[in-house]
């Protein structure tokens, strides 16, 4: 079985992306540039603004973070939103969530201008993705739909079960695999036998926040499995598959954690580089 080693990926990634962002610099005198907006102090928050801004410095970014109370009122974000759109050094924003409740996270998502939505959740790049135009992709997809790629770089024809149909997670990788001429199955907490469908699976990618839910008996042999999900347990992290029976028959599997997660932060840098050549083409 082949584990699939997410946080190498990640690091092969971010050398690829340090070696592009000297090359705009050459090109443009300028480079990409990353602000993330980051409101209250819930813990996990911090920590993931924190990887990202070092993983931005790291390559190369200009990275910035703005940081605000949990008390502060929706119009003050719109308006720093409105002020980073028309700024010209800012090439992808990012406003962490969750928010607090006082703020709406979509008329939050929604001043955020197409073109500068790195974690591609504005209903522009959401289309786009769907009718198969350039958009900004979904951080956490892009990162499985690579680690797909790596170990099987042509998708043609194979049959995808998607569990979970979040628009964080299932749904841009349904798109992302029906664009690889997958035939792609999306499950979620109504589909009738469960099992029966990602037994059909050559791919399985599970983004549900169940511990362990997809076992050993639910998976093809020889099948890819990526698994999404983040749980914490009393025996610490875990995925959404079972790991040690479903890597008896998989023939590649993610670990929880240093699979799909490292590729995230990864993909983030990608999407505000994207963003840049865009707006200098
Ligand atoms: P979410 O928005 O809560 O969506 C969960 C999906 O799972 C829903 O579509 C739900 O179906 C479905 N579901 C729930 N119970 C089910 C069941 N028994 N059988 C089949 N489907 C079921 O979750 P999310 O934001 O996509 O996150 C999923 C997991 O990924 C979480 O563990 C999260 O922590 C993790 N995550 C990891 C990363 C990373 O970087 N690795 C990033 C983001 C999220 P309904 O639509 O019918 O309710």
């Amino acid at each position: 079985m082949i584990l699939i080693d997410g946080k190498k990926a990640a690091a092969d990634l971010r050398e690829e992306l340090k070696k592009e962002v000297l090359s705009l610099k050459d090109k443009f005198n300028k480079v990409p540039g990353l602000t993330v907006i980051l409101i209250g102090d819930l813990a996990p928050s911090q920590i993931y603004v924190r990887n990202k801004e070092k993983s931005a410095t790291e390559v190369g970014l200009k990275s910035e973070v703005i940081r605000y109370s949990d008390s502060v009122e929706e119009s003050e974000v719109l308006k720093k939103i409105d002020e980073l759109n028309n700024d010209d050094s800012v090439s992808g924003i990012l406003v962490q969530l969750p928010l607090p409740k006082h703020i709406d996270k979509q008329k939050v998502i929604e001043a955020i201008m197409p073109e500068k939505d790195v974690d591609g959740f504005h209903p522009m790049n959401v289309g786009n993705l769907s009718s198969g135009y350039e958009s900004s992709i979904p951080c956490t997809p892009l990162g499985c739909y690579l680690l797909i790629k790596k170990i099987e770089p042509n998708l043609n024809g194979k049959k995808a079960v998607i569990v979970g149909r979040s628009n964080l997670n299932g749904k841009p990788m349904t798109q992302l695999l029906l664009k690889e001429n997958c035939t792609v199955t999306i499950t979620h907490s109504k589909t009738n036998d469960l099992k029966g469908e990602c037994l059909k699976g050559d791919i399985i990618v599970a983004a549900v926040g169940i511990p362990e839910l997809v076992k050993g008996d639910w998976v093809k042999k020889d099948a890819i499995v990526i698994d999404v999900g983040i749980n914490k347990t009393e025996n610490g992290l875990v995925g959404d598959v079972a790991f040690d029976e479903v890597s008896k028959v998989a023939k590649a599997l993610t670990p929880v954690p240093g699979g799909v997660g490292p590729m995230t932060i990864a993909c983030l840098l990608k999407n505000t580089i994207e963003c840049f050549k865009r707006a200098n083409k």
